[in-house]
């Protein structure tokens, strides 16, 4: 992770949100501190419960504010910057009655700490999968008093929508939306198309509410989501980009489709750095 990280901060990547599911976090802080300290590079320890699939038993029992609670007390011990990321299953339409609790306990935990929140959709997962999935998830969050300015809904790039209606109407409503897969799952919507949506995204005016990442998870899914033979070496280790992926694949198609420097600055740097300053709050 050393060699990883070194490259990824030599290629300019000045910070990481480092996402874990299950409230493993605070087991978690000493390694992202060792870490961070070791190669320079920013780590912030993140955490979520994130998908049905994958939630503890006890949360079906437990109620809205119990979830919070946890999800306050692993933010504190694990000295969390983020929270997420928070998902729904695979190929369902709708968000599931567990799923939709959980999210609220999320906006409640958010209410307490300050801590931004960043989503999963299961875009591009099933024909079921309804355009709103992201919309329905804001909802769930504002539904408990969360500003939408405070969440990045996730997996936009997913969608194949050459219109982006559904990202447009998330960023009026004052959200983040994510273009977090670039690079990678094109066999769902290609990076030339989402180079278009990213285009009708900016005409409309949403340039402050664009995050782009890659979803790249190091070697868990070494071969998961990408493209046969591109872009060769997956890991910095191996000469491959490794974490650098949004700057060093997908920025340089950015600029090729014309989006000039200052904008890409804008994008990948002023907005994930408003989305996850906060002012810690006494849970
Ligand atoms: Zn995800």
């Amino acid at each position: 992770m050393e060699v990883e990280l070194k490259a990824a901060k030599a290629a300019g990547v000045g910070c990481i949100v480092s996402a874990s599911t299950g409230l493993s976090g605070p087991l978690l802080l000493p390694y992202l501190r060792k870490l961070s300290e070791g190669t320079g590079m920013h780590l912030i320890n993140a955490t979520a419960y994130y998908t049905k699939q994958n939630y503890p038993k006890e949360l079906a029992t437990q109620s809205e504010d119990e979830i919070a609670d946890g999800l306050v007390q692993t933010a504190m011990a694990g000295q969390m910057g983020a929270f997420g990321e928070f998902g729904v299953a695979n190929g369902e339409a709708e968000m599931d009655p567990l799923e939709k609790k959980v999210f609220r306990a999320a906006g409640k935990a958010h209410l307490r700490t300050g801590l931004p929140i960043f989503t999963h959709n299961n875009y591009s997962t099933g024909s079921e999968v309804r355009p709103e999935m992201a919309l329905y998830q804001l909802d769930q969050l504002e539904s408990v008093g969360v500003h939408p300015g405070s969440v990045a809904l996730g997996h936009l790039c997913c969608h194949d929508d050459p219109k982006v209606d559904v990202a447009k109407r998330l960023a009026k409503r004052g959200a983040f939306v994510a273009f977090d897969r670039v690079t990678r799952q094109q066999q769902w919507v290609s990076d030339q198309h989402r180079l278009t949506m990213i285009l009708a995204f900016l005409e409309a005016g949403y340039i402050d509410n664009l995050l782009i990442s890659s979803d790249y998870i190091g070697r868990i899914n070494t071969g998961v989501g990408e493209v046969n033979g591109y872009p060769g070496p997956l890991h910095a280790r191996d000469g491959g980009p490794g974490y650098a992926r949004p700057l060093k694949l997908f920025v340089p198609l950015m600029k090729k489709a014309g989006i000039k420097e200052k904008a890409i600055r804008r994008i990948t740097q002023d907005n994930p750095r408003r989305f996850l300053s906060f002012i810690p709050k006494q849970a």
